[in-house]
């Protein structure tokens, strides 16, 4: 459906101060590879929070030509914008019911995922006044204490055989400690998931999200969730991330400069240079959500970019606009005003870039700037 490989909701590459590559072949490549894990379980996509920064239309439509059909969103807006891209998926609201908006979920084919008695009543209240059946989610807690109903809560709903008007398609809680296969937590989850399921009996289950589809078939039921592992985040510590990555940010070198020893860089003079130092100034800062606290400082390295096989530490604070790196390593001919730094991709990791910020690549990826030209690439392989 979206041919044009670049964005017209973002600045042109030559106004803007750095440029985001999508690749939706990958997202697409690692989309096939969780559903090949998931073996016999079917394999939706979480899109919520546009997508995790990349961009909910292009996403979904990449998805859906890899032969995605389910598709889970955080809120209605986002369901509503899906719908005009995919008149023929499946999708849910994982945020649930919002009041006042129920006609809406209806035109937009949004299935709310109920997670309160309350969210339950006021769906069968419309279903009753539009005269139809409409289809929901039952969102079960089982450890999480975020969003879903408890088990109690959800046995006076099943034994009820659902209000009137309330045909659940689906039957899902949420794993609190995925990423920690070892957790005890997991275990009492799965229990408390199989108690859930026997209220519903007839209603297909899902609990895992990415690291629930890579810690093995005990999890998958008959629905698996993944979102982070999609756009190419490590789900799991400890072990080698699988995925390919599917973001690169590279920054404009506005300038490069010698700094002497002694010689601090940047504000507060966090970082002090100890021997001759060549500088590259970049066209990146907090205002594009790169976070300030992804910076450097003397005892404290912060992240660092990439160029042509070299690793460029950052050296001081990140500004509003700007970053400095150390770029002493790099020759001439390739470091230069006007080239282009890596700072997040297959040489910048994600989940090291958040790391260094003291954050998750979850984070990090749904702070992706406005302000960057963005390119999509891989269209034809998606
Ligand atoms: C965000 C979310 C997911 C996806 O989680 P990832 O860790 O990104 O795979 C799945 N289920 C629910 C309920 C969520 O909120």
């Amino acid at each position: 459906m979206f041919r044009s490989p670049f964005s017209p909701a973002h600045p042109r590459e030559q106004h803007a101060g750095a440029r985001l590559t999508i690749d939706l072949a990958a997202l697409a490549s690692n989309w096939r590879m969780l559903r090949d894990t998931a073996q016999t379980a079917q394999c939706a996509a979480v899109v919520k929070g546009d997508g995790y920064g990349i961009g909910l239309e292009r996403a979904v439509d990449a998805l859906w030509s890899a032969g995605c059909g389910t598709f889970f969103v955080a809120l209605p807006e986002e369901g509503m914008r899906l719908r005009e891209v995919l008149p023929g998926a499946t999708v849910y609201v994982l945020n649930g019911l919002f009041r006042g908006a129920e006609a809406d979920y209806c035109e937009a084919k949004l299935i709310p995922v109920l997670g309160s008695p309350g969210e339950v009543e006021d769906w069968s209240r419309h279903a009753r006044a539009v005269e139809r059946e409409l289809p929901a989610a039952i969102h079960v807690d089982t450890g999480m204490n975020r969003l879903g109903m408890t088990l109690d809560e959800a046995q006076a709903c099943a034994g009820v055989e659902m209000p009137p008007g309330v045909a659940p398609k689906l039957l899902i809680s949420h794993l609190a400690c995925g990423d920690s296969p070892d957790h005890p937590l997991n275990e009492q989850q799965l229990q408390r998931f199989s108690k859930a399921r026997e209220l519903f009996p007839e209603v297909p289950a899902s609990l895992a999200n990415s690291a629930g589809v890579l810690n093995g078939p005990a999890y998958h039921f008959d629905l698996v969730r993944p979102g982070i592992a999609l756009y190419g985040g490590a789900c799991r510590n400890g072990v080698e991330n699988p995925m390919a990555p599917v973001a690169t940010l590279e920054a404009r070198v506005l300038q490069v400069r010698e700094v002497a020893p002694g010689d601090t860089v940047g504000y507060g003079a966090a970082q002090t240079v100890h021997e001759p130092t060549r500088v590259a100034v970049v066209s990146v800062g907090y205002a594009d959500g790169f976070l300030r606290a992804a910076g450097s400082a003397d005892g404290a390295p912060g992240a660092y970019g990439w160029i042509a096989g070299h690793r460029l530490p950052f050296i001081g604070r990140v500004s509003m606009d700007l970053i400095a790196l150390d770029v002493s390593a790099v020759p001439d001919r390739i470091m230069h005003r006007g080239a282009w730094i890596e700072l997040l991709g297959r040489h910048v990791p994600l989940d090291e870039v958040a790391g260094a910020a003291g954050t998750i690549g979850y984070e990090y990826l749904t702070d992706l700037s406005r302000r960057y030209a963005r390119r999509y690439v891989g269209l034809d392989l998606a």
